[in-house]
């Protein structure tokens, strides 16, 4: 679902003041607002209070500007029942936005990254264009044979960046992970080790368990474990087991 929202936007105020310190974008200004307006105009941008009437036309200059002139530095889709809804994020003169098919744009960003990964977050199922979502699905449930999430699933788990993803445990394993992190109270502390532990408890209560590498699906970043019971009984059971501990 399209959250719609983010904290890292600025409104075009904010913007202005950014786009105040470009050359080019100055000499837009000039040429839009006229010699004798220029320098009122120019202080309104670095203050970011367009007020007034020449204030309204910066403002209106700068928002069909952005929407218009801005080119696309990153592209990809929201891919849905098969269908491919195109995203990109767009850059004019260092301000960033986030282009989406029937979505409002949720403001500007001043960072390239915190655009791309507003994009990659706000929906669900994004792909950057070349990113191939069929390989992405390609685990399967194996009592099930569903690649949605099903009953069975015990603990989808990010291994690389050590963080659960999915799965009935998902909220258990988080919490009891943060716990030992934050209990270790140890400068050299070295998390793979308990992380792995913290693991083969999970591993335990499982009857399969199945890995996705960056190796095995191109374009993955992460190692990800899919823990699973042979049915949802069995999930339960081990959810009970797993927080008691
Ligand atoms: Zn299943």
């Amino acid at each position: 679902m399209d959250k719609g929202f983010s904290s890292d936007c600025v409104d075009l105020g904010e913007a202005c003041k950014v786009l105040a310190k470009n050359h080019s974008v100055v000499t837009f200004l000039k040429k839009e607002v006229g010699d004798k307006d220029f320098p009122q105009a120019l202080e309104m941008m670095k203050s970011g209070k367009l007020d007034g009437d020449l204030g309204a036309s910066v403002h209106d200059f700068f928002l069909d500007s952005i929407n218009n002139e801005a080119v696309p530095i990153w592209s990809g889709f929201i891919f849905q029942d098969n269908d491919r809804w195109s995203i990109r994020v767009n850059e004019y003169h260092g301000i960033f936005w986030v282009w989406a098919l029937e979505s409002e744009s949720v403001g500007y960003f001043l960072d390239a990254n915190r655009a791309i990964s507003f994009a990659r977050s706000n929906w669900e199922n994004v792909y950057e264009d070349g990113e191939d979502p069929e390989e992405d699905a390609e685990i399967r449930c194996p009592f099930c044979d569903t690649t949605d999430n099903c009953d069975h699933l015990l603990l989808l788990v990010d291994e690389t960046f050590r963080q659960a993803e999915g799965g009935v445990l998902y909220e258990a394993f988080n919490a009891k992970w943060a716990k030992i992190v934050t209990e270790a109270d140890d400068p050299d502390f070295d998390e793979r080790e308990p992380f792995d532990e913290l693991l083969d408890e999970v591993d335990s209560l499982a009857d399969s368990q199945l890995t996705a590498s960056p190796d095995s699906v191109p374009g993955m970043s992460s190692n990800y474990s899919y823990f699973y019971c042979s049915s949802n009984a069995k999930t339960m059971a081990a959810l009970k087991k797993f927080a008691a501990e």
